[in-house]
């Protein structure tokens, strides 16, 4: 066929931005800040919840994973901890995310933001097959974003921030779709070491030799800087590539540039999905 993938149609009007990140890297605080941003523009997103162990969620969700699976009896009628029940649930959930996403589909034209909160524990959402099929399903729906947020103030030493990058680059891999680095809470700690990191790897493992002349072997032993410093090159193509913003869920900052970051990511997917 000329047009495989049907891409001559337009998209829907709405972006999805799927929001992904370490448990309290803040991603329900942004989410909220999101919410309220996006409504004081006039523009309400369509907000679903999939973290069913939320205990008080900030924000009005259209679709909540609580409004359909009970958490503490999934935990009880299985035997499971938290994480095998939240797991669980969300297994029972994507059952009928056929459903959920019509849903979408009807209001994909009414909305310029589809807004998808996902599990405390990470890999509960980008190593499951549930994760897979709510990801896959989203994505071939409408344009849809991954937007990973970071905890800037707790990944400040080179170690931690290059894991953190490495996790960002598995799931860019995993998903396939337009990616979106989030560094939160600056307003406790400004990004800019992270951009600077980012864009330069020289200073990276300047800094990476610093770290070890000040704090010893508190971050590993001294074999390891050297395959930092050959990580760090590899992910320099990774980083060419990586939309990248700052903000602070809690006081606001930088919510026009994560707009116009995700706006890009947008095109992107027009273009290459
Ligand atoms: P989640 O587990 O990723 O959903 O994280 P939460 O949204 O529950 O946030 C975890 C903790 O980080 C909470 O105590 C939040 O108040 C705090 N937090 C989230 N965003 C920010 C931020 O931008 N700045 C500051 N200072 N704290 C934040
Ligand atoms: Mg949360």
């Amino acid at each position: 066929p000329a047009d495989p993938k049907g891409k001559g149609k337009q998209s829907p009007r709405a972006t999805a931005m799927i929001v992904i990140g370490m448990a309290g890297s803040g991603k329900t605080t942004f989410m909220q800040r999101v919410n309220s941003y996006l409504h004081e523009r006039n523009q309400p997103p369509y907000v679903l919840n999939l973290d069913p162990a939320v205990m008080h969620l900030p924000f009005d969700a259209n679709i909540d994973i609580r409004d359909t699976v009970d958490y503490p009896e999934v935990m009880k009628q299985y035997n499971l901890g938290p994480n095998g029940g939240i797991m669980t649930a969300l297994n029972l959930f994507t059952t009928k995310f056929d459903q959920v996403l019509s849903h979408v589909e009807k209001r994909a034209n009414d909305v310029d933001y589809v807004l998808l909160d996902t599990p405390g524990q990470i890999e509960i959402f980008t190593w499951s097959a549930s994760g897979s099929i709510i990801t896959d399903a989203l994505a071939s729906a409408l344009p849809t974003v991954v937007v990973y947020i970071i905890d800037t103030p707790r990944t400040t030493a080179p170690a931690t921030f290059m894991s953190n990058m490495l996790y960002a680059c598995s799931i860019l891999y995993k998903t396939r779709l337009p990616f979106l680095v989030v560094f939160n809470k600056t307003d406790v700690q400004s990004h800019q070491f992270a951009l600077e990191w980012m864009r330069d790897f020289e200073q990276f493992q300047d800094a990476l030799l610093e770290r070890r002349q000040t704090h010893g072997d508190e971050d590993g032993p001294a074999y390891q800087d050297s395959l930092m410093n050959s990580m760090s090159l590899v992910l320099d193509e990774f980083y060419k590539h990586l939309r990248a913003v700052g903000v602070s869920a809690m006081t606001g900052e930088g919510m026009d540039e994560l707009f116009d970051a995700v706006q890009e990511a947008r095109q992107e997917y027009e273009r290459e999905y």
